[in-house]
């Protein structure tokens, strides 16, 4: 499964559709350290839809600014840059400019930059258009506003959720499995409470669950359950 998605012209050319006839749109809305990727993946593979990580997107947009030194409040800076930037999605890899930056992405220092660049409305308008324009033969989106905003006339909108505690352990142990030393989960547990917060209550697509969306508290689920039930949940919505 793979995206080609360019941020420079909003064209998007989705490859490797794997079954056009099942064109439905599934969001998967919700915080930090949810599941939402790994379960958005994983169903998307068995429905046979493509999948879109919309957070690496913003992760993307916030390396780059970063690397040039652009503070987020520098809005016509961040617009001149966001004009000639190219994202592209690919194989579950995120190049930038066709250089494969999906080992930056998701490090400590993006986690800490990555949602001040989000709140901008340079920033969310270049991708809310690209979004948008991915979903001609139906997908998986997951991110904070794809039921809200992007997609919400979705044929079946999810919001991801599990408590703090154990969100921030599960991305402990997704960092402790990337070969990260000197994990903290105090630290990680902090960073995904203010990033949340932060998420939560900026003025433009706050991350809230959906009108119609069906929310599913994870704590106590493991992942194979999670994507077992996204997945038969999305197959009765093909079936209508
Ligand atoms: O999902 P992930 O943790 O990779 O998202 C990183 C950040 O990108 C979020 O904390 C949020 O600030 C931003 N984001 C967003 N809207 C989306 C997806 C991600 O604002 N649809």
């Amino acid at each position: 499964m793979s995206e080609d998605i360019n941020v420079s012209d909003n064209s998007v050319n989705a490859v490797d559709r794997p079954n056009e006839t099942h064109k439905i749109i599934v969001t998967i809305d919700g915080p930090a350290g949810a599941g939402k990727s790994t379960v958005a993946r994983a169903a998307a593979k068995r429905i046979g839809l493509p999948y879109l990580d919309t957070g690496a997107l913003y992760r993307g947009v916030a390396w780059r600014m970063n690397k040039d030194g652009i503070n987020a409040d520098e809005g016509s800076l961040m617009s001149e840059v966001l004009t000639t930037f190219k994202l592209e999605q690919r194989n579950g890899k995120l190049f930038a400019d066709g250089v494969d930056i999906t080992s930056h992405i998701r490090t400590p220092e993006i986690d800490r930059l990555v949602s001040v660049y989000a709140a901008r409305p340079e920033v969310r308008n270049a991708l809310v258009d690209l979004q948008r324009s991915q979903a001609v033969n139906g997908l998986v989106a997951d991110g904070r506003d794809m039921g809200t905003v992007v997609f919400p006339e979705a044929e079946l909108k999810i919001f991801l959720t599990a408590s703090a505690e154990e969100r921030a352990r599960r991305r402990c142990d997704e960092r402790i499995a990337r070969g990260e030393k000197n994990v903290n989960y105090d630290e990680v547990l902090r960073q995904v409470i203010e990033r949340d917060r932060y998420d939560m209550e900026r003025e433009i697509a706050p991350l809230r669950p959906a009108q119609g969306c069906i929310i599913l508290d994870t704590t106590d689920m493991s992942i194979e359950e999670v994507i077992d039930a996204v997945t038969s949940l999305a197959k009765e919505f093909m079936r209508q």
